[in-house]
């Protein structure tokens, strides 16, 4: 448990082995007082990671960690192709390519004041958000397929948003290697009527403002400023990339017993990387990475429409879009070597850092922008990539759940807990109580904390605090 964790450095601990124990390390990173109030889960489950084939370097759980469906979601591992490595659903997530596209406009907070109440009620009603909830865009299978091929850039040919947009999108808005076909008709029914819309529970389209800057040259780089409105939205590839990951995890199951790969629970199905079953798997899950693209690309116009109905010089441009439920095929340096290597991010972003070939000229110098969301009545913060990131180029993607769904119903009430926001100066929109009462901001983690440790572990380094003033919560 806990409490076995050896302290490597003051923000890196790892687990160690028993004498028979057959595993890659363990490492988790984050000050005590944060690791000390994880759930127990993390450990079992990033351990068990730990045991599977062609694993390389570690089993890393970054500091939002918290329980998951078989990787717990903060969980990283990185596998070698060539060396067996595998390639797991669950260590992808059910919502492919999850993520948060941000935006910065040229509103400050003291002169957009006047007009929020009006701006929440108008993105209420016109940013698609709720269990079932579907778009006024309707998609024939053979429309989704262009989708699930192009991503983003199919959004912008078809008039959501600028081409300027592409090039702060990862990938520059399209994964290579989507394969529509891999993606069944169950799948792509499912999304018929859901591009352009948030989902449930988590996901919000959030007006922020920019409450405190940590690092002035970064944030000049970033195109940032105190007092300045933002606009993040979360959300993923919906329907589809659900049933993507539902379907090829039976399969994973099935293929495990077939090949005699242990698995050390059914959680973890995987195949290896260059198995057909593997790559059937990859070719769907950049489809549905496109797909989650695409849809965060729709919703960027949709915003962009509705603050141009209240603030008609208003201009949003996109300051980042980062997913957080991925596998991506990566080079790294490790151990004094050039390796290609399948990179599971599960709840955790991406960070390259300084001078990465990836990255936009922009960001060259800075390191690329991360996104942690806290919750909608604490903060969130915009960071920056390092040089040196320990974990394959990858930190945390939000504060994390500290407690339970059905722990925070228990403890919260949806009216009551928005009325509370309301006093402070933040605006929820939701069709869900029971919605707003399982993501009340005291069911998750301490943002803060989280913030202040992935930078002091060298995962990334702090650039500027925000604030929620309207959220739109799914
Ligand atoms: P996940 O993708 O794991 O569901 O959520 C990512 C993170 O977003 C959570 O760990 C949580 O800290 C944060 N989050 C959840 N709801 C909200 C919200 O309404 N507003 C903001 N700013 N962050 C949120
Ligand atoms: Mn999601
Ligand atoms: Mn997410």
């Amino acid at each position: 448990d806990i409490s076995q964790l050896q302290a490597l450095q003051p923000y890196l601990w790892t687990l160690p082995k028993t004498a028979h124990e057959e595993r890659a390390e363990v490492l988790l990173y984050g000050s005590q007082p944060l690791l000390k109030s994880m759930d127990e889960k993390v450990l079992e489950q990033i351990t068990n990671v730990a045991t599977l084939p062609g694993i390389v370097g570690a089993a890393m759980a970054m500091p939002d960690a918290h329980w998951g469906y078989g990787f717990p979601i903060g969980g990283v591992a990185a596998f070698d192709a060539e060396q067996n490595g595998v390639i797991s659903a669950g260590g992808v997530g059910f919502d492919i390519s999850c993520g948060i596209r941000c935006l910065r406009s040229n509103l400050n907070l003291a002169d957009a004041a006047p007009l929020l109440q009006q701006l929440a009620d108008r993105l209420f009603e016109t940013i698609p958000a709720g269990v079932g909830v579907e778009g006024t865009l309707q998609f024939t299978p053979q429309q989704l397929d262009q989708v699930l091929a192009y991503g983003a850039h199919w959004a912008v040919k078809q008039g959501y948003g600028d081409t300027a947009d592409l090039e702060f999108i990862e990938e520059n808005g399209c994964v290579a290697g989507a394969q529509p076909y891999n993606v069944s008709t169950l799948a792509k029914q499912r999304q018929q009527g859901e591009m352009g819309t948030l989902g449930s529970g988590n996901h919000y389209l959030e007006v922020q403002v920019v409450e405190h800057i940590y690092d002035q040259a970064t944030a000049q780089a970033f195109g940032l400023h105190q007092g300045q409105l933002l606009v993040s939205i979360h959300c993923g590839s919906r329907g589809l990339g659900h049933q993507i990951g539902t379907e090829y995890l039976m399969m994973f199951v099935k293929a495990a017993n077939q090949l005699g790969i242990h698995l050390p629970e059914r959680e973890l199905a995987c195949a290896p990387i260059q198995s057909p079953a593997g790559q059937q798997y990859i070719g769907a899950m950049q489809a549905a990475t496109n797909c989650a693209l695409a849809n965060r690309q729709i919703l960027t116009h949709l915003a962009r429409e509705t603050f141009g109905e209240i603030y008609p010089h208003a201009v949003l441009e996109t300051l980042f879009d980062v997913s957080h439920n991925t596998c991506k095929k990566e080079t790294h340096e490790f151990h004094g070597q050039t390796r290609t290597l399948y990179v599971h991010r599960k709840g955790a972003t991406r960070a390259f850092g300084p001078g990465h070939p990836q990255l936009p000229a922009r960001y060259q110098t800075t390191g690329q922008p991360i996104i942690i969301g806290g919750s909608m009545g604490t903060g969130s913060y915009i960071l920056a990539g390092m040089e040196n990131n320990p974990a394959f180029a990858s930190c945390s993607h939000g504060a994390g759940r500290a407690i339970s769904r059905n722990q925070a119903l228990k403890k919260w009430q949806g009216k009551e807990l928005i009325k509370e926001l309301k006093q402070q100066g933040i605006l929820i929109r939701t069709r869900s109580m029971r919605g707003a009462a399982e993501e009340a901001p005291g069911a998750y983690k301490d943002v803060d904390i989280v913030a202040t440790d992935t930078e002091k572990a060298g995962l990334a380094r702090r650039v500027a605090f925000l604030k929620p003033k309207v959220c739109i919560k799914g």
